[in-house]
């Protein structure tokens, strides 16, 4: 049975979903004002694993994962940058979307953007002013107001912290502009736009009907984002509210700090990845566990390039596609056993990655008497890593590519790669399918295989 840790009761509970087999996870995405730096990547690859292995359960998942493509930071770089709101955010979404696919992370159902839903966020702002939720402030924005909630410590992420409860001042519905600023909506209160929070509310329940299992994002979201949300879903939606389980993931720590804009540059997911390989990236982003804050440096990344490499080295020389009989499927019982523990307990990845390691010696032990043993072993423990998306490159391919990396030349390619799959993406959005043809041969010619999915590129392999 699934356990999982639910931030708001802070215990580990039964995973029970609202319906039976079909399961709403709505987790908060990226504010797309920067390029996606390594904090993002290990909050949306715990959720891919959790996603991967629900649906191994039997579980259909509608994953809804928003982009918050208005804001503050987006409005001033966009100025800086002397280009519109659309094409700065246009140009961060397609991004994040190369970044997510280089870790292979499958892509969400419904990937809805902040303006794209303003009418139906006006609208909830009004529903909140009928009853009494919210007032009009000296400068003229729009405020949620905490007076009226008299449950606040029910729904309270910090139940038995009255400080932080006081600390958490009125927050803002509706931004009004400041003079010059055109980056904005008319709305019954004047020409502006809407604030972070009350996003999450309405969309996740115009697109998941408030029928949420699983509400998730990253620790830092707790306060003051996913506590507002919550107070204020409960006032505009009331019973009809009703989230099973909040999961958070820990930060990445750099230096004692959270990542942040001055600080992040060196840990941009982009550049990480034209440095490592993805399965070095995903190994060190579960190091530790989902919930705890990890420390980044370039030395612990360069211990899991050692610990990939032996992973990949352990199993190449083996037969991959022995079939398995009737005893192997009872002798890997103790092996699944092992590996379902530790999914089953609140996601236990480093547990798993323990797993590999134990099944790797046993392999080792092996190889030379017995073969065929060692094969079906290296199997198996393929089959436990690919819900990690690990160890899932041709072994030939990754062992001839472990010192590729280091080339400067590599960048160069990595970069026209990319580029190249984002105009070839861009050229189908708009069915433009001979152009397209065109930029799959020129990625053909550089020994680039594509794999796509709905259309676009989920996955690419340089092959030598
Ligand atoms: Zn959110």
């Amino acid at each position: 049975m699934l356990k999982i840790f639910n931030t708001l009761s802070k215990k580990k509970e039964e995973f029970i979903p609202h319906l039976k087999n079909n399961i709403n996870i709505y987790v908060c995405g990226v504010t797309i004002s920067d390029y996606c730096h390594i904090g993002h990547g290990r909050t949306f690859y715990f959720f891919d694993i959790l996603i991967k292995y629900l649906r191994y359960l039997g579980y259909n998942c509608n994953y809804i994962r928003n982009i918050t493509d208005i804001d503050n930071k987006l409005i001033i770089k966009s100025n800086k940058e002397n280009i519109s709101l659309k094409e700065l955010s246009n140009k961060m979404i397609n991004s994040m979307h190369i970044d997510f696919n280089r870790l292979n992370l499958s892509c969400p159902n419904l990937e809805p953007k902040i303006t794209d839903n303003i009418n139906v966020i006006i609208l909830s702002i009004k529903k909140l002013f009928k009853n009494d939720y919210a007032y009009i402030d000296k400068e003229g924005n729009v405020l949620f107001s905490y007076k009226k909630f008299n449950n606040i410590y029910k729904y309270s992420f910090f139940k038995k912290n009255n400080n932080i409860i006081k600390q958490n001042n009125n927050f803002i519905l509706w931004k009004l502009n400041k003079k010059n600023d055109l980056n904005g909506w008319s709305s019954p209160w004047g020409f502006g736009r809407p604030g972070w929070h009350i996003e999450c509310s309405v969309i996740s329940n115009k697109y998941l009907n408030n029928i949420i299992d699983i509400h998730g994002g990253g620790s830092d979201l707790i306060f003051p984002h996913h506590e507002n949300e919550l107070i204020q879903s409960k006032c505009l939606f009331n019973i009809n509210y009703n989230i099973k389980y909040w999961m958070h993931t820990g930060l990445v720590i750099y230096n004692k700090y959270k990542l942040s804009k001055s600080n992040n540059k060196n840990f941009l997911l982009y550049k990480l990845l034209n440095e490592y390989f993805p399965d070095v990236i995903k190994y060190y982003l579960l190091s530790k566990h989902y919930r705890k804050n990890l420390n980044f440096s370039i030395k612990i990344l360069n211990i899991y390039k050692k610990s990939i490499y032996k992973l990949y080295l352990g199993i190449h020389d083996l037969d991959l596609n022995i079939k398995f009989n009737k005893s192997d499927i009872l002798f890997f019982n103790y092996y699944d056993n092992i590996f379902l523990d530790y999914m089953n307990d609140d996601l236990n990845i480093s547990g798993v990655h323990k797993l590999l390691f134990l099944m790797l010696s046993e392999i080792n032990k092996f190889r030379s008497k017995k073969f065929i043993l060692a094969s079906k072993l290296a199997i198996r423990m393929k089959f436990y890593a690919s819900f990690l998306g690990l160890l899932q490159y041709d072994t030939k391919y990754f062992l001839s590519n472990k010192y590729f990396y280091k080339n400067k030349n590599y960048l160069k390619l990595i970069n026209k790669i990319n580029f190249l799959i984002y105009s070839r993406n861009e050229e189908r959005k708009n069915n433009n399918w001979k152009k397209a043809d065109i930029l799959r041969k020129k990625l053909r010619k550089l020994n680039v295989i594509l794999k796509d999915k709905n259309d676009f590129t989920t996955e690419w392999f340089i092959i030598n």
